[in-house]
């Protein structure tokens, strides 16, 4: 039985996925490396809330009641006592494989490690603990209060009992889950990141313009935004990055990323953050 929760990151995922915890009910405890991060992911949980409350989804108590339920430190002593924990700090595998290590000394043996990465080897996250067997990947999508999905990624070792245990959190956290195996990109974005290098590779091509390519995909195909401009909503590094990832994966030519966007990130024009991606911010 789970009733309390470990998130460690309380960056855009992982304070999405504390307030959702903590709005099914359960004790959280939300760790980040400052005070001042810790300070600025509680303020984005106060305002996601406090939208809730406005639009009358949410009774006004209610709102203190869940933040009370979360407790921000900066100890990792303090996931000691978690039912189970959920990382969600920066994507680099250096970052997360010394945390999971750390995590792996603090954590009740029993106790499942989950990992939000959208890129990283659930299977190479897990062998750095003695326990690849309770080790899973629990990919939230942003922003995780708004999106129902969660794809639960089985690694080499994760058993059957651990995935029906993480699949029933999700449930509780009132997400639908879904089961993949372990795989460069999962499904989300083996299939997300290369329509939108293809949609790249269209743009550098001179094939159409970016409106062009986006109103396509948009009133041809139903996206509720084209995949150009949803890839300057991702950040043009981190479509690069999982691409590179996809390319590394698999040895395989068909992933290569596009020269444009290459360009882009080289040149600083990461999108919507910077101000200038496909488009202009
Ligand atoms: P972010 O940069 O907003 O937040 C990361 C946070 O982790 C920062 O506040 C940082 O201080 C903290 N951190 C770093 N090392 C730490 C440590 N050792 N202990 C505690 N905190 C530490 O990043 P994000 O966008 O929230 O991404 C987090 C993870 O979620 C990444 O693995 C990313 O790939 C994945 N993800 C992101 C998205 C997205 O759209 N942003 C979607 C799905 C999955």
């Amino acid at each position: 039985m789970i009733n309390s929760i470990g998130v460690v990151g309380a960056g855009t995922m992982g304070n999405g996925i504390a307030q959702v915890a903590a709005r099914a009910g359960l004790a959280v405890v939300m760790r980040d490396l400052t005070d001042e991060f810790l300070k600025r992911g509680l303020s984005t949980i106060e305002k996601s809330l406090q939208r809730d409350v406005d639009k009358q989804r949410l009774p006004p108590e209610a709102k203190e009641e869940i933040i009370s339920r979360i407790k921000p430190t900066k100890e990792m002593a303090d996931l000691g006592d978690a039912d189970f924990v959920v990382e969600a700090v920066s994507e680099d595998l250096a970052i997360k494989t010394g945390l999971f290590r750390e995590l792996d000394r603090i954590v009740r043996p029993e106790v499942i490690l989950a990992s939000n990465t959208s890129s990283i080897s659930i299977t190479k996250l897990a062998a750095v603990t003695s326990r690849p067997e309770r080790f899973i990947g629990m990919h939230f999508m942003n922003p995780v209060p708004v999106m129902k999905l969660v794809e639960i990624i089985r690694g080499a070792a994760t058993t059957d009992e651990t995935y029906a245990t993480t699949r029933e959190l999700a449930e509780v956290m009132g997400k639908t889950a879904v089961e993949v195996n372990d795989a460069p990109g999962f499904v989300s974005n083996r299939v997300l990141m290369p329509m939108i290098n293809e949609a790249i590779f269209a743009l550098y091509e001179g094939v159409g313009s970016a409106e062009a390519i986006d109103e396509i995909m948009k009133l041809g195909m139903n996206h509720p935004m084209g995949p150009l401009q949803l890839a300057d909503f991702i950040g043009l590094d981190v479509c690069l990055a999982i691409m590179n990832v996809l390319y590394d994966g698999f040895n395989d030519s068909k992933y290569r990323p596009c020269p444009l966007l290459k360009k882009y990130v080289d040149a600083g024009w990461l999108g919507r953050k910077t101000g200038k991606g496909f488009y202009e911010y």
